[in-house]
């Protein structure tokens, strides 16, 4: 029988009303902290948006549970076997909005959203000339790994994307356009301002690259390098097949590498990937000079 690891890691977001959150805030993380849970949810009165690690059977009857509440009854749930916990501690926060954003309009992803395209849809239409693929996460995420002749957004964060949009995407308006993020809930955003700014034929891969990595047809083929994830893995591979490839590149050297280390300098700990010769020439540091301020300060005593 195969190996059944111990832990799972649950990501999951849904668009719903919740008519009181600060309160549904305070007993989620109640009861989140009773069941043994670990890892970061976000509540707004638009819904709710996680991801926890558990060992199989807490995390099995926190979806239980998720689903038995008919706000949730149809919540997706992408599971990741793990070997441990994948977060150090258990926070349920309170905040206005799911994603974080700059646009002048308020946005309903159950109103106004792209077509949603499952992973062997958006696999085909990926291979189309006519397309525009516009990757819907930050800069940093692209450079560990994306969809082969996806668009690079030059943006820090997900507020940016508005303004980015009017300058650099107004040219393709004609065109359809493809949008994916991690497991899908940037994209339901990312689409509506899509089609509020004016394009007409806008597409999201339904369950983002993390789906699409599970697929038992198209197995991420093409998807090239890893994901980035917001837990303690750092990064998850996608492509299942010969053909995955690493596109990151060393911040120190620029060989080809794709593993990404906060600096050792508590006071730095810019996210960078390193290879494997560099991590230990530099000891975890990003430049020299962190390496000497955080000797300096931690050998004072
Ligand atoms: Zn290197
Ligand atoms: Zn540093």
């Amino acid at each position: 029988m195969a190996h059944q690891a111990p832990y799972q890691i649950l990501l999951y977001y849904k668009y719903v009303t919740i008519a009181d959150p600060e309160t549904f805030t305070r007993e989620h993380l109640a009861y989140c902290k009773e069941l043994g849970l670990k890892g970061r949810i976000l509540i707004a009165s638009e819904g709710i948006n996680g991801t926890i690690s558990g060992t199989v059977e807490q995390t099995e009857q926190y979806m239980r549970d998720m689903h038995a509440n008919p706000l949730f009854a149809d919540m997706v749930f992408k599971v990741d076997e793990a070997e441990e916990h994948a977060f150090r501690k258990m926070f349920v926060r309170h905040k206005k909005e799911l994603v974080t954003l700059r646009y002048e309009k308020p946005l309903d992803p159950n109103v106004v959203s792209g077509k949603r395209l499952s992973p062997k849809e958006f696999h085909d239409y990926l291979q189309r000339d006519d397309v525009i693929v516009i990757d819907g996460r930050n800069d940093y995420e692209y450079d560990l790994g994306h969809f082969r002749n996806a668009i690079k957004p030059t943006v820090e964060t997900f507020k940016e994307f508005p303004e980015w949009i009017r300058k650099n995407m107004a040219e393709h308006k004609d065109k359809p356009v493809l949008t994916y993020c991690t497991g899908g809930i940037r994209c339901e955003k990312l689409t509506g301002i899509l089609l509020e700014e004016g394009f007409q034929d806008v597409y999201q891969l339904d369950g983002g690259i993390v789906t699409y990595g599970k697929d038992p047809e198209v197995k991420g083929r093409l998807f090239d390098g890893k994901c980035y994830v917001f837990d303690e893995r750092i990064s998850v591979p996608i492509n299942q097949t010969d053909e995955d490839v690493v596109v990151g590149r060393c911040y120190h050297c620029g060989t080809p590498a794709d593993h990404y280390i906060n600096c050792a300098d508590d006071t730095c700990h810019r996210q960078h990937i390193v290879c494997e010769a560099c991590e230990e020439e530099h000891h975890g540091y990003c430049s020299p000079s962190c390496e000497e301020n955080w000797t300096a300060r931690t050998s004072l005593g």
